[in-house]
């Protein structure tokens, strides 16, 4: 009886012992089960980031491959309208966008010393298509709050505070903007691009917008300064019209498209009479003005497609494409009689009682195949004109 009891006490303290190790056991399980979801959870989230990274990755590398393409295309380029609309596909594929517009600042030719405003300068197809006229005011609306702060802009930006009160855009009223930016160069608001409808957010797509404006800014301001730089090579000093190189490159590209669509042009060239008379007698500064005049009172007297510069010293070409013999000749003795009743100053003390000009006239394809042998037609028609007076048309003669 005793033993059994004593067994008793053995086994159930035996019980006990078993039971506290399972428990403790069972708490170390727990605490490593915990430890293992845990663990779980961060490799999850870490997967989710490696995933998130590979999509960034993916845009940032697409992103950049846009950007390389549009500033190769920036650089090959010397045309400031091709820009916009390369900037208007490069946003929309970027972003997945439905409606994309780029607006230019310009100042009112009439009122320089005005604000500026913003013009539509490009767009996606669509609504906005109809805002093509607008114009829009630095600080109004949505747009032209972005171009006066200078700053990129999403919807959340323009929705609170201050920008609340620029809700409503003139013109561009179907255009809800999801994303805008400035191109700014030298400190200036060049432009604004907005976006509408984005397919696809970044978290840094301000920045990335951003950076295509400027890319295109930069461009466009390159792009100006280029067709500054080269009206101002191809223009004569004095006259401001077009000078001996560039005039004569042109006659060589009109002679090129003549020949392909087998049409005529008329050659003229003009020499001011008893020139170096006027010089002489009235001084050279004198001399510098009747050419200016001169070249004012041409240009007046010609048709749009015709091309007009000087040629050297008082001597003045003039290229008129589709012109035959007869058409040239009767333009040529037009301008000279424009010249001969005009009243210049000094023009009664000229030898001829007037400033006078003679000219000589040559026409392609018939008396020249190319730029040289035009000039050179002229060139003895003009002579002929002098031997026989002056004051006077000559053509060149075909020899018989
Ligand atoms: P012709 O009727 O035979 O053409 O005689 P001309 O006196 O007009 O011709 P000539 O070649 O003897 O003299 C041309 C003058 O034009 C000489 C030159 O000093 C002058 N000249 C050339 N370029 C300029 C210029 O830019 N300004 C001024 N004021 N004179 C110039
Ligand atoms: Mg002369
Ligand atoms: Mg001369």
């Amino acid at each position: 009886m005793l033993l059994s009891v004593q067994a008793l006490t053995l086994a159930s303290g035996l019980l006990l012992a078993l039971i506290l190790l399972l428990g403790a056991h069972l708490v170390s399980l727990r605490r490593r089960l915990r430890r293992f979801e845990g663990d779980l959870a961060s490799l999850r989230s870490a997967a989710a980031r490696a995933g998130r990274a590979a999509t960034e990755e993916a845009s940032v590398s697409r992103l950049l491959t846009d950007l390389t393409r549009l500033t190769e295309r920036l650089q090959s380029t010397r045309n400031a309208r091709e820009i916009p609309e390369a900037l208007v596909a490069l946003a929309q594929r970027t972003f997945d966008a439905e409606q994309v517009v780029v607006l230019f600042a310009r100042r009112d030719r009439e009122r320089p010393g005005d604000e500026p405003v913003l013009v539509v300068g490009a767009c996606s197809p669509g609504a906005v298509e109809r805002a093509r006229n607008e114009v829009i005011r630095f600080g109004e609306g949505e747009l032209g709050m972005v171009a006066d702060l200078q700053r990129a802009m999403d919807r959340k930006d323009l929705e609170s505070g201050k920008a609340a009160r620029h809700a409503t855009v003139p013109g561009l009223r179907s255009f809800r903007t999801d994303l805008a930016a400035p191109m700014i160069v030298a400190g200036q608001t060049f432009g604004v691009i907005a976006l509408s409808g984005l397919g696809r957010r970044a978290r840094n797509e301000k920045t990335i917008l951003t950076l295509m404006a400027q890319t295109a800014g930069f461009g466009l301001r390159s792009a100006a300064s280029y067709s500054a730089l080269k009206s101002k090579a191809e223009l004569d000093g004095l006259t401001r019209i077009l000078n001996k190189q560039a005039v004569t490159q042109r006659l060589g590209e009109l002679v090129f498209d003549a020949e392909r669509s087998a049409s005529s042009i008329g050659l003229l060239l003009l020499d001011v009479d008893h020139f170096k008379h006027y010089n002489d007698r009235n001084g050279h500064a004198a001399g510098d003005g009747l050419l200016q005049e001169l070249a004012t009172l041409v240009t007046g007297s010609l048709r749009a497609g015709d091309t007009f510069g000087r040629f050297g010293g008082e001597e003045f070409v003039v290229v008129s494409p589709g012109d035959g013999v007869a058409s040239s000749y009767g333009l040529a003795e037009k301008l000279r009689r424009t010249v001969a009743g005009h009243g210049f100053e000094h023009a009664a003390a000229q030898p001829l009682g007037a400033v006078t000009v003679s000219g000589g006239v040559a026409c392609f394809p018939a008396h020249g195949r190319d730029s040289a042998e035009l000039l050179r037609s002229a060139d003895e028609a003009l002579y002929r004109a002098k031997h026989a007076g002056r004051n006077r048309i000559e053509v060149t003669v075909l020899p018989a």
